[in-house]
């Protein structure tokens, strides 16, 4: 055995059904390697001898059903084994959605659609992810519904997308991240703007449904529907709407059973509803971390996964060239709304945006929406995305500001929607 220069090496041999849970330090890198035996991280296995590096907040569990011997490079924040695991749980919960997609296969019906709810840090996004792998890893192809604005696993935060699952997530990056559908939504609560939220959900599913009516794979491999950790008032009622614009068939809740008999006595008879326990290694993230893993995202989105693999661009941009909308006007009170007006309508409203100084450092949604006038203002809050700049100075004299963006020059359409979301580019 060759250790890693400099670092030190911890060997930990596991028992079967058990999981190694170790965390990253800020500055820190640890490298982990399988020796013996066969494990997973997250639904993902694990190539022998091979080494995989995670980055500073990580939080990892390296999960064997057989029993294992994992070597761990450098000085993590913490290392634990731990014999208590629900994974035989959310195996079984597996193994009962891929019967559905053998039913499904054989009556030609549709396959699962699946909702994951829960409170914030139950490890939700962690469930869709260890249940799309192992569909995928039995060869179907299901897809990813991203409905977590704040931390989206797939696009950059404050959107909402879908993305075809054709591989396991990389043990290291997580789902590959190509051409996936991705809407905007402006910012990272469903709570600024709810009207927005659901009209975007439904636009999901109904794109979903198309895809499905045309692809029998996608069809039969059903979805799984990762939602906020908002499920009071509003939020609650958002999750219900999903629910109903999927047509779901299985909720599974977790970690939180009010809200699991809330779903119950709300949602059709049909709807199985399903409580699991959420796993303790689950970490608890602060606000800080929450908000640096946002931004680690909208990095990602410009330079690739770890910094390393895309070069973007910078370039000047003319007001004139572009129109900046922000989705949703402040709403007023209901007396003072013209007649025949409803507070629906204010949410759903392109308001025009005047370039200025205080646009400096947002992120903007590139529409798809074909440039022109009035006409086509219409489909802009129903148009995916094509791409996100992000807005690096403005200069009010000259008229122009500089971008930052993924492709050089020029924009691909004009019509630039505003996130409240911030990024401040340090390379
Ligand atoms: P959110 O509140 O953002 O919706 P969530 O409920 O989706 O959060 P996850 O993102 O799935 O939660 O998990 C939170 C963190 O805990 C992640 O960093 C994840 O890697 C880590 N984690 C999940 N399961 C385990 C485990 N069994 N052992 C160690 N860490 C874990």
């Amino acid at each position: 055995e060759v250790p890693v220069p400099g670092k030190v090496s911890t060997r930990y041999d596991l028992e079967k059904e058990t999981e190694l849970r170790f965390e990253v330090e800020a500055v820190e890198q640890i490298e982990l390697e399988l020796l013996t035996g066969m494990a997973e991280v997250f639904g993902s296995e694990l190539n022998r001898n091979k080494k995989y590096t995670f980055g500073a907040g990580a939080k990892i569990a390296v999960f064997t059903w057989q029993g294992c011997s994992v070597n761990l490079y450098g000085k993590p924040e913490v290392a634990y084994v731990s014999k208590d695991t629900p994974m035989l749980l959310y195996l079984n919960t597996h193994a009962a959605l891929e019967q559905m997609r053998r039913q499904a296969e054989r009556d030609n019906e549709r396959g699962p659609r699946v909702m994951v709810v829960g409170p914030t840090d139950v490890g939700k996004s962690t469930v869709c992810r260890l249940l799309l792998s192992y569909a995928v890893r039995v060869g179907r192809r299901p897809t990813l519904v991203e409905l977590d604005v704040g931390q989206s696993g797939v696009s950059v935060p404050g959107t909402v997308s879908a993305l075809c699952i054709e591989r396991p997530a990389d043990v290291e990056e997580g789902f590959s991240v190509q051409a996936p559908l991705v809407y905007h939504f402006g910012s990272t609560t469903p709570g600024t703007n709810i009207k927005l939220y659901n009209k975007l959900t439904s636009c999901l599913a109904e794109v979903y449904s198309q895809r499905c009516e045309v692809n029998r794979k996608a069809s039969v491999g059903g979805c799984i529907i990762n939602t906020c950790g908002w499920v009071k008032g509003s939020g609650y009622q958002a999750l219900v709407h999903c629910a109903s614009a999927f047509e779901v068939d299985v909720v599974l809740v977790l970690d939180h059973e009010r809200l699991y008999n809330e779903l119950k006595r709300d949602l059709p008879h049909f709807v199985r509803v399903v409580l699991l326990p959420k796993s303790g290694g689950v970490v608890e993230r602060s606000k800080e971390c929450r908000r640096d893993t946002r931004d680690e995202k909208i990095r990602e989105y410009f330079y690739g996964f770890r910094g390393l693999t895309f070069y973007p661009f910078s370039y000047e941009v003319r007001f004139s060239d572009v129109r900046i909308y922000k989705i949703g006007a402040p709403s007023i009170p209901d007396s003072c709304l013209p007649l025949g007006m409803s507070q629906d309508d204010t949410q759903l409203k392109l308001v025009p945006v005047t370039p200025g100084r205080d646009l400096t450092y947002h992120v903007l949604s590139v529409s798809s929406a074909e440039d022109g006038e009035e006409g086509a203002r219409k489909g802009i809050v129903e148009s995916p995305v094509c791409g996100f700049i992000v807005v690096t100075n403005v200069d009010t004299q000259t008229q122009v500001m500089k971008v930052l963006s993924p492709a050089p020059r020029p924009l691909p359409r004009h019509t630039l929607l505003i996130m409240d979301i911030r990024f401040m580019d340090s390379k």
